[in-house]
């Protein structure tokens, strides 16, 4: 339980100091400044009064209970300065000192010997290498950083590892005219750690939205969990930075080569229902409205102009990012033209003109907010000298609270109206400068609104003969398993596979593979079969299939093979997964053939999947409209590549043993698809 950390009542500072330019002397001054309902025990024995405040000599001498140490002394001090924090019972330790795990070595054998410390007392490790936390509950109001952005109050809370990168993000979200309300930047999380602190906002009311920066990722499985837990009534958006060991592993399929770093991290956030962002700046642009507004729930935007081009503007960047514009009711517009000028045009966007008054905008927020077809409203508008702004702005205050949808607002306009500003700011609507940053933020949020939904979604349930899929793979040894093998697993789960049998030039031909035939050669050690002339097609009849093995046989010696039925061409595609370390199975799609490679046209979910996810996973490839029948080519059989990916998404769920499958290509028809290559790795 963080609240000790989090809702302290008290914070002793080892490495206070009367010396300005010391993070000691910050930490007890941010206390102080930002007016910590709790007590501040500076620690220094070399000094009795540090900021007017009582020095003490060492952590022994303060008064119990002491909730949180801040620890800003040199790192070799530090282990035992956290095991006298045991001996005082203290709750929490937050370590700014760096010098720690981060610089491997001898810093690796430090952070150790303290965690040790702490182990022994039962105290909590925030740290090493942390700037610390802040929450601006009213009731706590603390400061336990040695950072220098002011505390201001908001709903958004933020999670980095980095302490620059949550400085910039508090930063800029008070440039916008927000704060937070629970910040943490944790450094090292050596204890306590990500995971531990979304649970804790999580769990706390006040939080609408949690931001977060992400380095490294451990316990992958946790994370998402618990993002799914909480993301079910508040936002998480997070931006992710640098790179994962998973994904510089040399791997030797297609799924796993094909499986970026990036690609990964896009598919954990999609699981885990976090919206990701690419830029620090369009993430605390869209904080900033998540943490004040509600999730629109539909894709429709109502727009309200006062200017004309700003308003079209907003049209071509909300369309272009997946909104719709909507579309008002008769009612809707037979209200506004009753109380708009005359001449005013009633469809979306509405302008309602430079000269519109205060009653103008109150009505048109509201008639919008009515309406059923609209799902979110964004106003922009100018501020003019012949109209009073002043007023525009307070009605627009007034009327914000009883929207029941959510609204954002651009404000184009200059120093004169600062205050102006400030008045819609304050009635919760978040304000931009240009209407293509409120547009792409409405279109996160609505994302979000997808994003939401789609966590209730239940995985599909596909019944496989598990039973025997494992017994065959028992019977195989480690490494990539037998053709043979692999194409009695698929079929085990009901998977349309081209008919494969074992051939070899002693024993007997199969009868039951009608010509023409493929023989190809089964072996762990020919990974790719046809280019090392291991696979020969069009095979006519018994005596040339014969003869096609001898040549084989004589070309792979002591290798097996497998003769096949030859399939009519149809669209190659290729799928499969991949054990991503410490994440799990990461599946993976995309059109067969040059897209793959040369396009890297991919898309990846992590299992198990939902039957719509399946379809969303089949469209998200650019190369989509080639199955989907573009320009007078016959339509794939989606339905049935969706079928595969959820059979093949159980199979990655039921049958842990593998490690990586790849079906490379499954031939698509106008209806139904058939695998003709698999290659399994146990
Ligand atoms: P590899 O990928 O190991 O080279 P494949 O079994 O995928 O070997 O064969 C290579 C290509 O030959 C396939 O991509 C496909 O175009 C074609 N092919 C293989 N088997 C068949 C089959 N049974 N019917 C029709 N075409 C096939
Ligand atoms: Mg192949």
């Amino acid at each position: 339980m963080l609240d000790f950390l989090f809702k302290p009542r008290s914070v002793a500072v080892m490495g206070a100091s009367n010396n300005t330019f010391s993070i000691g002397n910050r930490v007890v001054k941010n206390l102080l400044d930002y007016g910590f309902k709790g007590q501040i025990y500076p620690i220094n024995p070399k000094e009795s009064e540090i900021l007017g405040l009582k020095a003490y000599p060492s952590v022994l001498d303060v008064p119990k209970p002491v909730d949180i140490v801040c620890i800003a002394v040199k790192s070799t001090l530090v282990p035992q300065m956290v095991e006298d924090c045991g001996k005082q019972g203290v709750k929490f330790v937050i370590i700014h000192t760096a010098g720690f795990r981060e610089m491997g070595g001898e810093g690796a054998k430090l952070e150790d010997a303290l965690l040790e410390n702490a182990r022994k007392y039962g105290v909590r490790v925030y740290g090493p290498n942390s700037q610390g936390i802040m929450n601006s509950d009213p009731d706590v109001s603390v400061y336990a950083n040695f950072t220098f952005t002011p505390l201001g109050r908001g709903k958004a809370s933020i999670l980095a590892q980095s302490g620059g990168v949550a400085e910039m993000i508090n930063l800029n979200l008070r440039k916008m005219g927000s704060g937070f309300r629970i910040y943490a930047s944790h450094g090292n999380a050596s204890d306590v750690n990500t995971n531990n602190i979304l649970d804790y906002l999580g769990d706390d009311a006040e939080t609408h939205t949690i931001m977060m920066h992400i380095e490294s990722m451990k316990d992958t499985p946790g994370f998402i969990e618990r993002c799914r837990r909480i993301a079910k009534d508040k936002s998480i958006l997070a931006i992710r930075t640098g790179r994962t060991a998973a994904a510089a592993k040399a791997v030797s399929s297609h799924t796993g080569s094909l499986m970026q770093q990036d690609s990964l991290t896009d598919a954990i956030f999609r699981r885990a229902g976090v919206l990701r962002f690419q830029t620090v700046e369009e993430m605390v642009a869209a904080g900033y409205a998540f943490a004040n507004q509600p999730v629109p729930s539909g894709p429709n935007v109502g727009i309200i102009a006062n200017a004309g081009g700003p308003g079209i503007i907003a049209i071509d960047e909300c369309v272009g990012n997946g909104l719709s514009l909507a579309k008002f009711s008769e009612e809707t517009k037979a209200k506004l033209r009753a109380g708009l000028y005359a001449e005013t045009y009633v469809e979306n966007p509405i302008d309602v003109a430079a000269t519109a008054t205060a009653d103008h905008f109150a009505l048109a927020l509201s008639c919008l907010d009515e309406d059923p077809g609209v799902d979110s409203i964004l106003l922009t508008m100018v501020t003019p000298f012949f109209v009073d702004c002043e007023a525009i702005a307070r009605r627009i205050a007034e009327t914000a609270p009883k929207l029941k949808k959510p609204i954002i607002a651009v404000v184009m306009t200059n120093e004169n109206w600062v205050g102006t500003v400030q008045t819609i700011k304050n009635a919760g609507i978040p304000v931009y400068d240009y209407p293509e940053m409120a547009s792409r933020v409405l279109a996160a949020m609505v994302r979000y609104g997808e994003i939401r939904k789609q966590l209730a979604e239940a995985p599909a349930q596909v019944k496989g003969n598990q039973a025997r899929a494992r017994e065959i793979l028992a019977q195989c040894p480690g490494g990539f398993i037998s053709q043979a093998a692999a194409f009695d697993i698929l079929a085990a789960y009901g998977i349309p596979v081209a008919r494969t049998l074992p051939v070899s030039s002693g024993a007997g031909i199969p009868v039951q593979i009608p010509y023409p035939a493929v023989l190809k050669v089964d072996s762990a050690d020919v990974v790719h079969k046809s280019d090392a002339g291991g696979v020969k097609m069009n095979i006519a009849d018994e005596t040339a299939l014969k003869a096609a093995l001898a040549d084989m046989a004589r070309r792979f010696p002591g290798a097996k093979f497998v003769v096949q039925e030859q399939c009519a061409t149809g669209t190659e595609v290729i799928m499969g997964f991949k054990c991503a370390e410490g994440v799990g199975p990461v599946l993976m799609f995309g059109l067969g053939g040059i897209y793959v490679e040369a396009l890297n046209d991919v898309s990846f979910r992590l299992a198990p999947l939902s039957s719509p996810e399946a379809a969303r996973m089949v469209r998200a490839i650019r190369a989509f409209p080639l199955l989907s029948g573009t320009r007078g080519r016959t339509p794939a059989d989606v339905p049935a590549i969706e079928r595969l990916l959820v059979a093949i998404s159980q199979m990655a769920v039921d049958l842990p043993e593998i490690l990586e499958m790849d079906l490379n290509p499954v031939f698509v028809y106008a209806d139904g698809a058939k695998v003709v290559d698999i290659r399994i790795k146990k």
